[in-house]
């Protein structure tokens, strides 16, 4: 299992300039809850995906303090970016890699600024 992380603001694939979406990661409670870049507590289950938990039970989770989302785009593209929520709310998102998936070849990306 996993949840779902929404970025804010979006992010761009480095190597092509897609608009990523459909962030996940592992590092969190792994409930298919979704979290947003700002928000303390969790949001809903993504749509379709088991039953909710009670918001009381979602507002518990919280996440640690550096965790890492993955997703990919439509140009084959797989992109990890490390987050920071050093108190317990998703402050900031950075890319820090970038992998061709067809061949695992990793791309270099640029720091931020
Ligand atoms: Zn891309």
């Amino acid at each position: 299992m996993f949840d779902h992380y929404v970025p804010d603001p979006a992010l761009y694939c480095p190597a092509c300039g897609d608009e990523l979406s459909g962030w996940q990661g592992k590092d969190g409670p792994c409930g298919l809850l979704v979290w947003s870049q700002g928000s303390p507590a969790a949001g809903d289950h993504a749509e379709g995906e088991e039953s909710k938990l009670s918001p009381a039970h979602r507002d518990r989770f919280r996440l640690p303090p550096v965790f890492r989302i993955y997703t990919d785009d439509e140009h084959d593209h797989w992109i990890e970016a490390q987050c920071l929520a050093p108190d317990g709310v998703w402050r900031a998102t950075e890319i820090v890699e970038v992998r061709e998936i067809r061949t695992g070849k990793v791309r270099p990306v640029r720091p931020a600024g």
